[in-house]
């Protein structure tokens, strides 16, 4: 019998979590059965011991099922895409490239985030836009793919649900700047877009989440 506070202590201790305790962490924290303390706990020992590409590869995986991961008719397959910056301040690249890939006949599916530490969140700023819902359910996401090309939506209780939650606990303690936490947020929402191409954008330099060229070689190479 697996124990929150067991594998707390185990990461905490530097030790590698197996798939089978990645996946009762993540449905533990999507389910609720994990409190924000024991959540904010297993982010700071992740974020102080790291993970090992294995746990990373599980964390992303178990992410991403922890919702719906979107499908698509048959005739779309080749025509979805989207890319992913890793966030700086402003919003230079998702409100050009979208409709633009739109434009081209292409289908952007894009889920986006919300302010990461000191960066601007897409759906914070699309959401000062009066009427602007960042909510859509995996239906809904599709009839605006079909009428307009593209969308940028948020995590929702059914996409991605553990992102939504790890993301903004990661906010609140202080562990946006782990490469295994940031790259099973970004990955696991790209994977459930159920996507044909995808471009990685990641920024470094004074206004981005990693500052220096290596680390940001080093996110690249994870991602
Ligand atoms: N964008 C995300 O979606 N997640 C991160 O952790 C960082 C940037």
């Amino acid at each position: 019998m697996l124990s929150i506070p067991d594998l707390i202590r185990k990461k905490r201790d530097g030790g590698q979590l197996t798939d089978e305790e990645i996946s009762f962490i993540i449905e533990s924290v999507t389910t609720k059965r994990m409190q924000d303390c024991q959540i904010g706990a297993m982010l700071m020992a992740i974020w102080q011991r790291g993970m090992v590409a294995v746990e990373i590869q599980s964390l992303t995986r178990e992410m991403m099922l922890s919702g719906e991961v979107m499908r698509w008719p048959d005739e779309w397959k080749r025509l979805m895409v989207d890319k992913h910056s890793t966030g700086g301040v402003g919003d230079k690249v998702s409100l050009v490239l979208a409709p633009a890939l739109a434009a081209c006949g292409c289908k952007v599916p894009m889920i986006s985030g919300r302010g990461l530490a000191h960066t601007g969140g897409t759906l914070d700023k699309l959401e000062s836009i009066p009427g602007f819902n960042v909510q859509q359910s995996a239906e809904q996401i599709q009839s605006i793919l079909a009428s307009v090309g593209c969308c940028i939506v948020g995590q929702t209780e059914m996409l991605v649900p553990a992102d939504r939650v790890l993301y903004a606990l990661r906010d609140a303690t202080s562990t946006v700047d782990s490469l295994p936490l940031i790259t099973g947020s970004i990955m696991s929402k790209k994977g459930a877009e159920s996507l044909s191409a995808l471009v990685l954008d990641v920024k470094f330099g004074r206004a981005a989440l990693y500052k220096d060229l290596e680390s940001a070689k080093q996110l690249a190479q994870l991602l």
